[in-house]
């Protein structure tokens, strides 16, 4: 344990020192201009620090002449309001230092608290992402912007992405919102977007440097750098980045350390003027184990998020990808899908291609009989994905009384009875537990909500109209 601390207050102590560095950069380039700066600044890195003497690489000895007689005594000055302990600044010829593998398992540790490991005697880490361009590497060809299908749902995503996509290769280099905060539930298009951002900049201004990764390989190489003891290194990787995503940023909730990292990076990334997306499955505010003032940093930008798709976007993704695999689909089949796999677009791309890879197989032409032979378990699994709020909604509606009954306090048998109704169907229909459901209702207890519960199933064997209504509710709501 002491262990641990030790190295996260080193780790610290290191990011504040690149970040520094960073911001020191991002001064000078506004004074240099983009063109000087990508030409004398941008290849050197900082070396060490210490005691107040930063040293400086560069990667030849022209360049380190140059920048010397050039930019020194600014770089000193500018160091020097940032940190008044900096006395000294000097420039070495160094290429950075770029380590061997070791080992090969890519797996993301679950316990950061454990920076032991592997011994490192000979190798340091291995920093897979200091990469002179863009990283492609995990990039997905088909995840461009031309294959995004564009409807209600995702309309300010994609044009906030757009927007970051063109701003960063615009002579002018803009950045629009800082950072760009993009959030939905899963498989609505958040990787496809950042991912199509990131070719659109290879494309189009193929020496900007673009970094994107999970938040879980953020947390694997920070780890890997604490234990290696170089969070230095670590964080040199992305001083010279001018577009950074970061995926599925809800995967370094809960880990302090890291998102002290992170913190760090992303604040010294955006001092120094550089464009940061971040994706996670829920806004800033609703990211649990999350600090609060990550949280509120996060925010800062522009937060956009991806609604749950709907029909008309759905039969619109299933006829471009349809298009794009060149097989003719009956719109009859496809309307079925669109209606009826409505969890997302993941899977809706599943059940298209299943339809597809079966038809090719049997080499029969595609029916809506055979699409719903071969989806029956998805159909099955997308049928019974009902919320609690639409029930609450279709019941009062039903009922004909209004939704604040729901949550309200009020016993009178008229709005009371629905209530029940309602709990009960949220018991039959959703895997919410008795506690979640009482939530639900106006923060009602569990046993409240058990109590409902029976007592509709008891007056279902004696109230025949009451019986017939709970039975058509159940059926509007599975349609
Ligand atoms: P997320 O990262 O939000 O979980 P993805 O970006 O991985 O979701 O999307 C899941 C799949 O659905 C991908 O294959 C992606 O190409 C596809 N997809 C999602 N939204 C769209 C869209 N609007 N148009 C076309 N394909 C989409
Ligand atoms: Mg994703």
């Amino acid at each position: 344990m002491t262990e641990a601390v030790e190295i996260s207050d080193a780790g610290r102590a290191a990011t504040a020192r690149a970040g520094e560095w960073l911001r020191v950069l991002g001064q000078l380039k506004a004074e240099v201009g983009e063109d000087a700066y990508r030409n004398w600044l941008r290849p050197m890195h900082l070396e060490r620090i210490n005691d107040g003497h930063a040293v400086i690489a560069a990667p030849t000895r022209f360049l380190r002449d140059w920048v010397i007689t050039h930019y020194l005594d600014r770089l000193l000055a500018l160091w020097q309001a940032e940190n008044d302990e900096m006395t000294r600044v000097s420039v070495i010829v160094a290429r950075p230092q770029r380590y061997a593998h070791v080992g090969n398992s890519a797996e993301p540790d679950d316990d950061e608290s454990d920076p032991s490991g592997p011994s490192a005697a000979a190798h340091g880490p291995a920093l897979e992402i200091g990469d002179e361009r863009t990283q492609l590497l995990a990039l997905d060809h088909r995840f461009v912007f031309e294959n995004f299908v564009v409807g209600k749902p995702n309309e300010l995503a994609h044009a906030a992405a757009r927007r970051v996509a063109e701003a960063c290769v615009s002579p002018a280099h803009t950045v629009p919102f800082n950072p760009l905060f993009l959030y939905g539930g899963v498989g609505l298009g958040k990787t496809h977007l950042m991912h199509a951002v990131a070719w659109h900049v290879r494309k189009h201004a193929c020496d900007r440097k673009v970094i994107y990764l999970s938040a879980e390989k953020f947390m694997y190489q920070f780890i890997r750098a604490l234990r290696f003891k170089s969070t230095m290194d670590f964080k040199e990787q992305f001083r010279s980045v001018d577009l950074l995503m970061i995926d599925d940023v809800q995967f370094i909730s809960g880990k302090e350390s890291t998102q002290e990292e992170f913190f760090h990076t992303f604040n010294a990334l955006v001092d120094a003027n550089r464009q940061i997306v971040i994706s996670a499955d829920k806004s800033p505010s609703d990211l649990e184990g999350m600090e609060e003032r990550m949280r509120s940093r996060l925010g800062w930008g522009l937060v956009a998020d991806l609604h749950p798709t709907t029909y008309e976007l759905r039969l619109g993704i299933l006829q471009s990808k349809a298009e794009q695999a060149r097989v003719a689909i009956p719109l009859k089949v496809m309307e079925f899908l669109a209606h009826r796999i409505t969890s997302n677009v993941r899977e809706l791309e599943g059940a298209l291609n299943r339809i597809v890879a079966h038809a090719q197989l049997v080499g029969r032409d595609i029916t809506l009989e055979t699409a719903q032979e071969v989806l029956q378990d998805l159909l099955r699994s997308n049928e019974r994905r009902v919320t609690i709020d639409e029930i609450q909604r279709k019941v009062a509606e039903h009922f004909n009384i209004r939704l604040g009954e729901m949550t309200s306090d009020r016993r009178a048998r008229a709005v009371a009875r629905p209530r029940q109704v309602a709990m009960y169907l949220a018991k039959q229909l959703t895997t919410r537990s008795l506690p979640e459901i009482g939530r639900k209702f106006g923060g009602r207890d569990h046993t409240t909500v058990m109590h409902a519960v029976r007592k509709i199933e008891e007056l279902k064997g004696t109230d025949a109209a009451l019986t017939e209504d709970v039975e058509l509710l159940r059926r509007m709501l599975q349609r």
